[in-house]
């Protein structure tokens, strides 16, 4: 039995039907005997959607009120995602960041990971409950509500994983791994069998969303086992990373 944080990009939850094979598949691991805590991103466009929303009032929102905002997005998905693996007969509740949680700083939008409370988590995966908590978002010491910079649920992912000792945390994606470059632009880009610590903080550096940088920074001060993985695609596991 394993301890494993899995998080799902917003492709791999970007429809009602996606969700759904999300939720198969963790009913999978939960069958297999492991504890899960799972790390939904907002349904694919969505943060968009509600940033382009807020927009549309003013050229200059308020940062604390846009966070009000963004962070909606994954409330959606770890609401669904329950509600999708209760249907399936199995224990599984949502937690915000704010509920978790998940204390930041107060740099709206773009804030740091200072602290995470694993009592609640703990609690439930001691019960066979699947804990599910929303990526990208937590709360600073006044309780109000942030968020961790785009791309932010691959560090809320890494950074739950850490906290809690995991064995390993999981990170799905619509690509089957880490390339030497986009793959999306450049179609002679090649996948990478073996990635360094190094090399993998240069290209999240260079502003790569392969993975946000701070979730790299992430894994290597907190030795998290990573590897990276794409969903759905049956040979992803064949390009597991796993640093350092
Ligand atoms: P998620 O919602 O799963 O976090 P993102 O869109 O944020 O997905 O990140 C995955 C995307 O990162 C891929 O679709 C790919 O276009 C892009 N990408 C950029 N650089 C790389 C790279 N070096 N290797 C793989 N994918 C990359
Ligand atoms: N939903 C957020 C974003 O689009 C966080 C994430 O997907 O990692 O930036
Ligand atoms: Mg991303």
């Amino acid at each position: 039995m394993a301890l494993i944080v899995q998080k799902y990009g917003g492709t791999s939850v970007g429809s009602t039907e996606r969700i759904r094979s999300v939720a198969k598949r963790i009913a999978r691991f939960h069958r297999e005997g492991h504890q899960l805590v799972i790390v939904p991103s907002a349904m694919s466009g969505e943060t968009n959607r509600l940033l382009a929303l807020a927009k549309d009032f003013s050229p200059d929102p308020e940062p604390r009120e846009l966070d009000v905002v963004a962070a909606t997005g994954e409330q959606v998905t770890i609401g669904l995602l329950a509600i999708a693996l209760n249907h399936l007969g199995l224990k599984a509740r949502s937690y915000t960041g704010g509920q978790v949680r998940v204390l930041t700083d107060s740099a709206f939008t773009k804030a740091r990971i200072l602290e995470i409370d694993d009592t609640r988590i703990r609690k439930d995966l001691a019960e066979g409950v699947i804990v599910i908590v929303a990526g990208f978002q937590g709360v600073d010491a006044e309780g109000n509500i942030t968020t961790l910079g785009r791309g932010g649920s691959d560090t809320s992912g890494v950074a739950l994983a850490a906290a809690l000792g995991a064995d390993e945390c999981q990170i799905y994606t619509d690509v089957d791994g880490v390339y030497t470059t986009d793959p999306r632009i450049v179609p002679e880009a090649r996948r990478l069998d073996r990635i360094t610590f190094e090399e993998m903080l240069e290209l999240a550096s260079l502003g790569s969303k392969v993975l946000q940088i701070r979730s790299v920074e992430f894994a290597g001060k907190y030795k998290v086992k990573w590897n990276r993985r794409s969903f759905p695609a049956s040979r992803s596991i064949a390009t597991n990373q796993r640093f350092p």
